[in-house]
């Protein structure tokens, strides 16, 4: 009788392993790489800004970027001297950037005129970049906001002087003959914290009015000069999603 319910075990042990077999799958297998870690990119990432010069970014007219580049391997914005763009195109990304926002005569300024600029992707749709700690502002252009499209879920801000992160999940629009066949969609953290839960872009950035698509291939990354008070980044990489 022991032996009966011995062999029975086995049996069910048996038929219940081939069975998992059937849906185990094998390949692809995807590729391994070195995770972010320490400041260092992960081993796949194209590195935009590495502190040591502006190699991979042009300013308005292709001319060579006037912001300034830190000691501790940051760069500053010279509000006047124009915004940033990458010299490569890119469509979907993974997007890491940290930025800090400046301390200089903060009690002289408030709202949308403290440290204020904008991560836009494609040239196109921004993820606001404003200190946003203690200022208050129209929520759907604080930081982490889809400007005027996407108030962010909560407000992850660090207090000015101190460093944040953005990771931001970009998926671009695709257009076909001109039109949107698909509209774009964000997905972003702010200093590790989800503040756009894959949210659909409406289309380009506008301050006033609504915003609409108009057709575009792959474009560059752009770091806005906007106001006031200067702001800095670092560590700036992206990885490419398609
Ligand atoms: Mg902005």
């Amino acid at each position: 009788m022991r032996n009966i319910f011995i062999l029975v075990f086995f049996l069910n042990y048996f038929i219940i392993f081939s069975q998992s077999k059937d849906t185990e799958v094998w390949g692809p297998v995807p590729e391994k790489i070195n995770t972010y870690y320490d400041n260092l990119p992960p081993s796949d990432a194209i590195v935009l800004f590495d502190g040591t010069d502006f190699s991979n970014w042009v300013t308005w007219g292709d001319k060579e970027p006037q912001w300034i580049i830190n000691d501790d391997g940051s760069m500053t914005v010279v509000n006047g001297k124009g915004s940033i763009f990458t010299k490569e195109s890119f469509g979907s990304v993974q997007l890491h950037i940290e930025w800090k926002a400046g301390t200089k005569a903060i009690s002289k300024h408030k709202d949308q005129s403290r440290s204020n600029s904008g991560v836009f992707l494609q040239r196109n749709y921004e993820i606001q970049i404003l200190d946003s700690y203690e200022n208050p502002t129209y929520v759907n252009g604080q930081a982490g906001s889809v400007y005027k499209q996407h108030i962010p879920l909560v407000n992850a801000s660090r207090k000015p002087g101190d460093w944040q992160s953005y990771d931001i999940i970009f998926n671009a629009p695709v257009f076909k003959n001109k039109k949107l066949e698909k509209p774009g969609f964000f997905t972003v953290f702010h200093n590790g914290i989800l503040i756009q839960n894959h949210v659909e872009i409406f289309g380009t950035t506008t301050n006033v009015g609504q915003p609409k698509y108009s057709a575009h291939g792959d474009a560059p990354i752009m770091l806005q000069d906007h106001c006031c008070i200067p702001l800095s980044f670092r560590n700036i990489w992206v990885r490419k999603l398609e």
